[in-house]
């Protein structure tokens, strides 16, 4: 049978899990339109547009 030759302790396993553990902020961009923050490729929520073009309408 096989036989561990060493064992990884406690604090190596736990900064190697900790490593992947915080979350990167979601990348954003700004509206050409109206200047607020949006999601990349997305329509803008304010406003509605997407490439100055208005895709869909907001109820005011
Ligand atoms: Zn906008």
């Amino acid at each position: 049978m096989a036989v561990p030759k060493s064992r990884v302790s406690k604090s190596k396993k736990k900064m190697r899990r900790a490593k992947n553990y915080k979350l990167d902020a979601p990348a954003l961009s700004v509206c050409p339109k109206c200047g607020e923050a949006k999601l990349p490729h997305r329509v803008c929520k304010k406003c509605g547009t997407y490439n100055n073009v208005e895709v869909i309408k907001i109820e005011q």
